[in-house]
């Protein structure tokens, strides 16, 4: 099938996208074709990556034409495989890049937007905003590498959220290459814009499956000029609740982040992740990172945070805390929260939930979960941690010292869908953040089918007819 894609079609892509958009190399592609956690391992003799948003549309005709599927990757540091082509499908898939697309179209500060191409790394889309004294909030442990148009087709949530929302909430206009070639042009910088269907939402948190994103006008916002960073301990999730609703009365629209971890999470990041450390003398079993954004500058937001946390430590709430004295402190602080993920993935094999319930719910989900997984997995290891303002947990599990990685792992979709349940139970999501992709297709059926998934095929099916976008993710291959 490769070659029948080579001799037939390579030297196409080729006049289209040039020598520099073509990576035909196994070892140049190898990196590609594994995900993040190293879950899928898949296959392409081909990345395409046009240099602008003519040469996608071609591209793109061309596979429709010939029935390939196109797999769009940015950064691949998506969690569900979504952005890995098949190993089991028959049809050719190549990958489609926009590596070659980043520029900053435009930025208009006083209309608060930036006008970004698909390829922009995260941390240079937030660094371009920052020259023109604006902010774009969009912000996780991923900014490093991961691209515009990966953020807004898993629409990627941080931990901003709590504040400025998720990528869904920062679009006001896109660019998208349909999978026959047209082009909607939606990038539109408008706040208010009521004329009919609001199309661009489809695109947004599609994975990829209903066209490929080229390009996107983001809301800016006001820098916060005074920053003030805690990391408080507590006793338990029920505290992090009730300091979380004081945070919000008192705090207001300031609270810009609000991380719950446990004592596992840090314990991990303080053995691994080498220049951290523990900042507390004593131990405790849970944590919060909180952040407060003033728009004012000088000692101001610091004056709050440390009132806020002065009457949480005589009413009992907060234990013990720290606050950040100075930018480095800060980013220390930070480091920890965003190493998480990179720690627990030093100390061995992992099982990952990214689940949301409301606020309100999360230490019943805690308990209920831990409890389950405890009487599952005796010996299990539990790494909780999360944006908790936003319902949000990763409720990880990391084997146990007495059992095989591979035997572990083996329980991954059996626990899976049991804690799945127990969020559901509560009112919750079984993805919050990370999406479908490959790995959590099954639930998608199993906990929304019915009239929510037909109306996904609907729309699948009226923008794709012949699936040519991103074949096997969200839904099974048919
Ligand atoms: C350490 C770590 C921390 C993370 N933290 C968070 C977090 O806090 N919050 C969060 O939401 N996520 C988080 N993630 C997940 C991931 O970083 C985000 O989902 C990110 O938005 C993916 O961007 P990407 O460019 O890497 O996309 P990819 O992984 O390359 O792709 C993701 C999906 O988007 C599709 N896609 C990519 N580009 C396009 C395009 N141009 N057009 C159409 N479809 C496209 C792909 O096909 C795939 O389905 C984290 C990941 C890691 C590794």
């Amino acid at each position: 099938m490769a070659e029948e894609l080579k001799n037939a079609v390579l030297e196409k892509f080729g006049d289209i996208v040039g020598t520099a958009g073509l990576v035909t190399e196994a070892a140049e592609i190898a990196p590609n074709l594994i995900e993040w956690r190293g879950l899928y391992h898949g296959r392409t003799p081909v990345i395409v990556a046009p240099g602008n948003t003519a040469q996608t549309a071609a591209v793109l005709r061309i596979c429709r034409d010939q029935g390939i599927g196109v797999v769009p990757q940015g950064g691949n540091t998506g969690l569900v495989g979504g952005a890995i082509p098949h190993s089991t499908l028959q049809r050719p898939e190549i990958i489609m890049s926009a590596r070659r697309m980043k520029a900053i179209r435009e930025l208009d500060a006083d209309n608060y937007t930036i006008t970004a191409e698909a390829g922009c790394v995260l941390a240079d889309l937030q660094a371009a905003a920052e020259t023109a004294d604006r902010l774009f909030p969009l912000s996780l442990a991923a900014e490093g590498s991961c691209q515009l148009g990966g953020n807004i087709s898993s629409n990627a949530g941080g931990t901003n959220v709590l504040r400025y929302g998720n990528t869904r909430d920062l679009v006001l206009g896109l660019e998208v290459v349909l999978p026959d070639g047209r082009v909607f042009e939606g990038l539109r910088g408008l706040r208010k814009d009521n004329t009919g269907y609001d199309l661009k939402h489809l695109f947004i948190g599609a994975e990829g499956t209903l066209g490929f994103v080229t390009a996107a006008v983001c809301k800016l916002f006001s820098r916060p000029k005074g920053l003030a960073t805690a990391l408080v301990a507590i006793a338990d999730p029920d505290a992090a609740i009730a300091l979380y609703s004081q945070a919000r009365i008192a705090l207001g629209d300031q609270l810009v982040a609000f991380e719950l971890m446990n004592r596992l999470a840090l314990d991990l990041v303080v053995r691994n992740i080498p220049g951290t450390r523990d900042p507390f003398e004593e131990s405790h079993s849970w944590y919060v990172l909180l952040e407060l954004g003033s728009a004012q500058a000088g000692p101001v937001a610091d004056q709050l945070m440390e009132i806020f946390l002065a009457d949480s430590m005589e009413s009992g709430l907060v234990r013990d805390g720290v606050l950040a004295q100075s930018s480095a402190q800060r980013a220390a602080l930070w480091r920890m929260r965003h190493t998480i993920s990179e720690a627990q993935k030093m100390a061995g094999a992992g099982i990952k939930h990214d689940i949301a319930v409301p606020v309100s719910k999360i230490a019943v989900f805690l308990r209920r979960a831990e409890e389950f997984v405890s009487r599952r997995i005796p010996g299990v290891l539990v790494v909780a941690f999360g944006h908790l303002g936003d319902g949000n947990m990763h409720f990880n599990l990391n084997q146990p010292a007495n059992m095989k990685a591979d035997a572990f792992l083996a329980l991954w979709s059996e626990v899976g869908r049991d804690v799945h349940s127990i969020a559901a139970e509560l009112g919750g999501s079984f993805s919050a953040e990370h999406g479908v992709g490959t790995l959590k297709r099954d639930e998608l059926v199993r906990l929304r089918g019915g009239v929510e998934l037909e109306l996904m095929r609907a729309v699948k099916d009226a923008l794709d007819p012949a699936g040519i976008m991103n074949p096997g993710k969200i839904f099974s291959p048919s």
